[in-house]
């Protein structure tokens, strides 16, 4: 064992200094891996760069030839199969085994058998009448739903587990009929609203937690009946809602704009999330030891995460970007989930998989090492079968060699064993990944830096409904309208995958219909883009409590009861998502609970 004390690195990529703590290296001696050479910051963008959250194409299958549709651009050059045909036995993925080449770098082969070996179009499990979706496992009736499980009667949002009858919607769990909402749990009837649980009947409303029937509050525990969180009787509420007009688009916008500046006005806390207990990050729920980590439910001794939301939760793992599902001892892996143990370096790994490394699309393998599109193999390296014996002998050949003769990327970064994939390997274009999402790029960086690019958007349409003729309120939009094509107010000025047209389905129609909502100016794509921007970015921040003593810093809000520190400034610290240069009111968890109370 090391004698276990803080480091301090220099990151390879972006050169600022990292610390790695005395906790960090038992995890890498746990799972038997070299401390890492890239920052946390570098490692997530390194890994997000293999990740195409909301992109479809329509493209030949190399199998059948038919147009299907895949989450790879054609223009990159992956063989894709639809994926019935990929399940199926019609052809064999070891039939591309090849023999380790000990003259070259582990990542110049590892690419050349990415691209090699069939893919599969779309990364849906059991899914029914959901063509248009992907990384879904068990959806039903969805349509352009990305990231998740069990969503059912879903439109539109990624992030979805165990949704039904929701439409745009990002990051949810157990929640009904919502619509323009993110990071909600066990909620119904919840419109325009965000980081509540266990609520019903909400308009714009935020952090509430056990409420029904409020509109544009913030910060209220088991309240009904409140309006921008003063109470009223049931019959004043319904009266103002109803006077509100939420049918009219006009009235929508001015009200999201009303509620935001509203929330401003009351304090968040550190760490946004309820119900957790030694927790760093953001949107973080019922876990325990979980720190640096985003959009995490129910886990335990997680670092550096970020999209563990599916359930059961996960425990033991560093670096491990979307999924979930009862894994453990993972590093460095991105979409991969459902049972995994001790796998590292690895896309799409999925369904008890276990002791595999630097993997991608294989599922439910055991020890294979550097393999692409395997299901149910063991003892595997570059696709080839192997005795047990031959198998640990040459994987430990490849370690020493990778060692050796290191990948060199474009930037000059040094792969040896213990680096994830480079991103400049990845399929996926980087305005295309969750990259683009939380470390933007304009086109002529990211293609100095050796990303990929494409450029997204229809490009021959014919628009026949700009967004301002569309009828302000529900009530006068035809059943026609589902015939238009409609120009997305943004254009594509906007780079966040702008499609700049887009469609009324009637599953849609009869929702808007339903719940008495405008039609909305935005393609989806614009949308969920905008929803997000209230979504914390991955850095954490350090800072001082913003509470004063008896109001909060600048006096934006005035506390109700007295705290633990009396008059005198909240001398607490902590690390936040929220950058000091933002406007929230930002508390303490101390401060925060006596408000909230
Ligand atoms: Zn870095
Ligand atoms: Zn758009
Ligand atoms: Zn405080
Ligand atoms: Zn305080």
């Amino acid at each position: 064992m090391k004698d276990m004390q803080t480091e301090t690195k220099n990151c390879q990529n972006c050169k600022r200094p990292f610390m790695i703590e005395p906790d960090d290296f038992a995890f890498y001696d746990r799972v038997k891996v070299p401390p890492p050479t890239f920052c946390p910051y570098c490692r997530a963008q390194r890994r997000f760069c293999w990740r195409n959250e909301w992109v479809l194409y329509k493209a030949p299958s190399a199998f059948s030839g038919k147009d299907i549709f895949q989450m790879y651009a054609p223009e990159v050059g992956v063989k894709v199969y639809e994926k019935e045909v990929w399940y199926s036995d019609q052809w064999d993925p070891t039939s591309y085994g090849c023999d380790y080449d000990f003259s070259r770098p582990f990542f110049d082969q590892f690419k050349d058998l990415l691209f090699e070996v069939p893919l599969k179009n779309l990364d849906v499990l059991n899914g029914v009448n959901s063509d248009y979706t992907n990384n879904l496992t068990d959806p039903k009736n969805c349509y352009l739903v990305f990231n998740g499980s069990n969503p059912e009667d879903c439109r539109y949002g990624n992030g979805i587990n165990f949704c039904r009858d929701c439409q745009d919607i990002s990051h949810m769990s157990k929640s009904e009929e919502c619509y323009e909402c993110f990071w909600l749990n066990g909620c119904a009837r919840c419109m325009f609203s965000s980081q509540c649980d266990s609520c019903f009947d909400m308009w714009f409303s935020k952090n509430c937690v056990g409420c029904n029937n409020c509109f544009g509050c913030v910060g209220l525990r088991n309240k009904s009946y409140h309006i921008w969180n003063k109470p009223y009787s049931k019959e004043e509420y319904e009266k103002m809602i109803a006077a509100f007009g939420l049918s009219s688009y006009a009235s929508v916008k001015s009200m999201k704009t009303r509620a935001k500046e509203f929330w401003l006005g009351f304090p968040n806390k550190y760490v946004e999330g309820i119900k957790n207990e030694n927790v760093t990050g953001a949107y973080v729920d019922r876990c325990k030891n979980v720190r640096n980590s985003f959009l995490v439910r129910e886990s335990e001794n997680l670092r550096y995460c970020q999209y563990v939301q599916e359930l059961p939760g996960s425990r033991d793992c560093y670096d491990y970007s979307v999924w979930g599902d009862n894994n453990q001892l993972v590093y460095e892996c991105h979409t991969s989930g459902i049972g995994m143990h001790n796998v590292k370096f690895s896309v799409f790994a999925k369904e008890n998989i276990r002791d595999v490394e630097y993997s991608y699309a294989c599922t439910t393998c055991s020890d294979c090492f550097g393999c692409v599109a395997l299901r149910k193999k063991q003892y595997c390296i570059f696709n080839k079968q192997y005795t047990k014996e031959e198998y640990f002998a040459l994987r430990e050949k490849i370690v020493a060699q990778m060692n050796e003769t290191p990948y060199r990327d474009s930037n000059g970064c040094i792969y040896r064993y213990g680096e994830f994939f480079p991103s400049e390997i990845s399929p996926f274009p980087y305005n295309q990944t969750l990259a683009q999402e939380y470390f933007p790029l304009e086109k002529e960086e990211a293609l100095k830096r050796g990303y990929r690019w494409i450029d997204t958007g229809e490009k021959n349409y014919k628009a026949t409904l700009l967004p301002e003729n569309i009828p302000d309120d529900i009530a006068d939009v035809p059943d026609a309208i589902t015939q238009a094509i409609i120009n997305c107010e943004h254009g594509g000025t906007c780079n966040q995958l702008c499609t700049k047209a887009f469609r009324i389905i009637p599953d849609e129609l009869a929702f808007y219909r339903k719940h008495q909502l405008p039609v909305p100016h935005l393609c989806p794509n614009c949308r969920a883009f905008e929803r997000l921007k209230q979504r914390n970015g991955i850095h954490l921040y350090k800072r001082q409590c913003g509470c004063g003593g008896a109001n909060s810093l600048g006096d934006m809000y005035k506390n109700t009861t007295s705290h633990f520190h009396g008059a005198a400034l909240c001398p607490n610290e902590f690390e936040t998502s929220y950058a000091p240069d933002r406007p929230e009111i930002v508390y303490c968890e101390q401060c925060y609970q006596a408000e909230v109370a």
